[in-house]
């Protein structure tokens, strides 16, 4: 560019500044240094006064980035005071300038212009000080050398400028110039991803004032100058390059991403499935079809897209409308099926394995990797912060790492994650539901066992979902033939479609395969369901009728009077309660219904009732209890170790002249007062592997 044109820049650039941004100049000369340091300039601003100078700004940033801060610093300002090191910060570029992460193309000539880019932000590094003008002082002459720094490697200077001597040379901090810098890494949104693709993400270099003002988790829009760096593997240069940005300016978008357009079209589609009658049977069929049965499952699947009402009361705080849900079951019952299905309809969703693939796991994590220069502490996002607003399936759940365990009951109950570590301390949302599947401990369900002893998850974790599934693989000749149809005209389905495909010699008609898919295919197509979805998260609020409260205010109160009974176990909690209501809030919502009907009630009681049976019941007595649930361990288990322990001890005494009670002694006791000989063998090797109890000699215990 000539001489010429770039001082008609800047003089743009200042005619610019004094039409539109006269204000904002003023306050930023008031604030500068320590407040504020950029100016903010909208992309339509600068269009509207002058075409020319926007386009170009965008195809030549990196000149005209200087152009504009040039500008900037000549301006005439009422103050005295110089805006030596400040910026100027684009942001809300155009659509047609914002791009796919996955979409970045050289042939596109995209590579070293300004672009935006929207995503979630999967790691970020803390902030660092980093070096921009390094002070270089002679140990000889003691002058000092100052060399400007890039991304290109730490530049030492040849010879000293005083003595013109090779050094030795020592940094001087204090006369260097520093600048804060930050390394974010911005993951393609979820929900912008159709079924199953992996995310694509692209690193974004911040500098100055823009550092650490966003936390792993958080959707943003990035705009700056696109960039190339040259792959290397080990020492060695490669012929390849990966695109990065220089980040000019971030803006937390604090609404979900509007990606879903909802056409008027979609919308006259959506309200006119939404008055069918059978409109719950036809979203159960649109769940899973490949998947024979489980209506049930399907159907709170359903449920859980839809959500309950997040509510925020008077008083500040909040309870959370989103439901979590466990699938816990024999292996190869198709968990792992449905779970990966919720990939085509959720609108925003992320499906994991419990073992994780990332460093951060579920939930969330500060970690030192390759990230950033290596050196720095990154705090990177999991499966529940990348899945904020919306759902998360993990399988394989009862496989999660340790620390994922103790930062779960907070992810799931106050839908956050805090991460104290290594000076990073952060607090990350994750407004998600969870959609978990585990297999037993032992491999195969023992329904005669309590559920909390058959899984490898913490009883104060599995009280936090609001449903919990158990799926048995048992044979049953008039199920498994009907299962076995349907496997049969699934699989048919795709070899006639796939033989019509591939084969030009394929005897069958196009008729014949549609006839046939048509037969496994979903009623609601996928790409509608989102929208329904979608549509009634974002329009429909539903309120309790009279009705539908007396309901569940009735089930509720008539489950736990079954435990009021002197000795009885306890039925369930207030935390069902709340379960209830998010359930049938949810249930409205599928009808597009402003008001929980007693049907919504009714239906949803069905659903709660049936996986109460289920779990919820003590094997030993057939009643429900709670506390199965809730603490892991049945009352008459309770009564069982408290008896067993009472026994030790009694008979402890009575042969005082023993190192302890004699183990054959217990056990005949045991059975004489009732109790299963086996059981009473079982409590007590647990207590000695929990260390309650020892022996002091073969077949003698004692309590410690
Ligand atoms: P899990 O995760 O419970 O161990 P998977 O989801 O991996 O089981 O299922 C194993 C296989 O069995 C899958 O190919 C699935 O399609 C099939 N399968 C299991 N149950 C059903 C069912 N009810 N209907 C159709 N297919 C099923
Ligand atoms: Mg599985």
């Amino acid at each position: 560019m000539s001489q010429v044109s770039e001082s008609q820049d800047v003089d743009a650039f200042l005619s610019f500044y004094r039409t539109y941004y006269a204000d904002e100049v003023a306050r930023l000369a008031q604030n500068y240094p320590k407040e504020q340091r950029s100016l903010y300039v909208e992309y339509d601003d600068l269009y509207t006064y002058d075409p020319d100078l926007a386009e170009r700004y965008l195809n030549r940033p990196g000149e005209m980035q200087e152009v504009a801060e040039e500008a900037l610093r000549t301006y005439d300002l009422p103050v005295d005071i110089s805006l030596g090191q400040a910026h100027v910060r684009l942001r809300h570029l155009p659509r047609e300038n914002t791009l796919d992460i996955r979409g970045i193309r050289v042939s596109d000539d995209h590579i070293g212009s300004m672009v935006a880019v929207m995503g979630i932000v999967r790691k970020a590094t803390d902030v660092r000080p980093k070096i921009v003008e390094a002070a270089f002082e002679c140990q000889r002459c003691g002058t000092m050398t100052y060399i400007p720094q890039n991304d290109s490697g730490f530049q030492e200077p040849h010879e000293c400028q005083g003595c013109e001597r090779q050094g030795p040379f020592r940094v001087n901090n204090n006369e260097s110039k520093f600048i804060d810098s930050q390394q974010l890494r911005v993951q393609e949104s979820p929900e912008g991803l159709r079924g199953g693709e992996t995310p694509q993400s692209i690193d974004v270099n911040l500098e100055d004032d823009i550092c650490g003002k966003v936390t792993p988790g958080d959707h943003v829009t990035v705009v700056g100058r696109l960039e190339m760096e040259q792959v290397t593997s080990g020492q060695e240069k490669t012929t390849v390059f990966d695109p990065y940005m220089e980040g000019v300016s971030v803006v937390i978008e604090d609404e979900e991403f509007e990606d879903m357009d909802i056409t008027d079209e979609d919308k006259q589609e959506i309200l006119e499935l939404s008055t069918h009658e059978n409109i719950y049977d036809e979203m159960v069929a649109s769940v899973a079809p490949s998947i024979y049965g489980y209506e049930q499952e399907k159907l709170s699947m359903i449920l859980q897209l839809f959500s309950g009402v997040t509510k925020h009361l008077p008083d500040g705080s909040r309870i959370r409308g989103d439901l979590h849900m466990l699938l816990i079951g024999d292996p190869g019952t198709g968990k792992s099926q449905m779970l990966s299905y919720i990939r085509n309809i959720a609108p925003r969703s992320v499906y994991t394995s419990g073992k994780g693939s990332s460093s951060a796991g579920l939930t969330a994590a500060a970690v030192r990797d390759d990230f950033g220069d290596g050196q720095q502490w990154t705090l990177e996002a999991g499966a529940l912060v990348l899945a904020d607003k919306g759902i998360a399936a993990v399988d394989e759940l009862d496989k999660m790492r340790p620390e994922d365990r103790s930062a779960m009951h907070e992810a799931l109950e106050q839908q956050q994650i805090s991460v104290s570590k290594a000076g990073i301390n952060a607090t990350l949302k994750s407004r998600c539901s969870l959609l978990g599947a585990a297999n037993p401990k032992y491999g195969r369900f023992d329904q005669y066992e309590p559920i909390g002893e058959q899984i490898d998850l913490e009883p104060a974790l599995i009280s936090r979902f609001d449903l919990i599934f158990t799926v048995t693989d048992s044979p049953d000749p008039e199920h498994d033939a009907k299962l076995a149809d349907h496997i049969l005209t699934t699989n048919y389905a795709g070899e006639l479609n796939t033989q019509r495909t591939e084969m030009a010699t394929s005897n069958f008609t196009q008729e014949q395969v549609d006839e046939v898919t048509e037969e496994v295919a979903p009623v609601i197509d996928a790409e509608l369901l989102r929208k329904y979805i979608a549509y009634a998260k974002r329009n429909c609020y539903p309120t309790m009728t009279d009705e539908a409260r007396a309901a569940i205010r009735e089930f509720y109160v008539d489950l736990r009077a079954k435990g009021a009974d002197e000795d009885a176990p306890v039925p369930v909690t207030a935390r069902k309660l709340e379960a209830l209501v998010r359930l049938s809030e949810a249930s409205a919502r599928v009808r597009l219904s402003d008001t929980v009907e007693e049907e919504d009630a009714t239906r949803i009681i069905e659903i709660v009732r049936s996986c109460l049976q289920d779990i919820g019941v003590d094997p030993e007595t057939g009643q429900f209890d709670a506390d199965v649930v809730e603490t892991g361990t049945s009352k008459s288990q309770r009564d069982r170790i408290k008896s067993v322990k009472e026994l030790i001890e009694t008979i402890a005494q009575e042969y005082d002249d023993e190192p302890g009670a004699p183990v054959d002694t217990i056990l005949e006791r045991a059975e004489e007062a009732g109790m299963d000989a086996d059981k009473a063998e079982k409590q007590i090797e647990k207590f000695r592997t929990k260390g309650e109890i020892y022996e002091p000699k073969p077949g003698y215990v004692r309590t410690t």
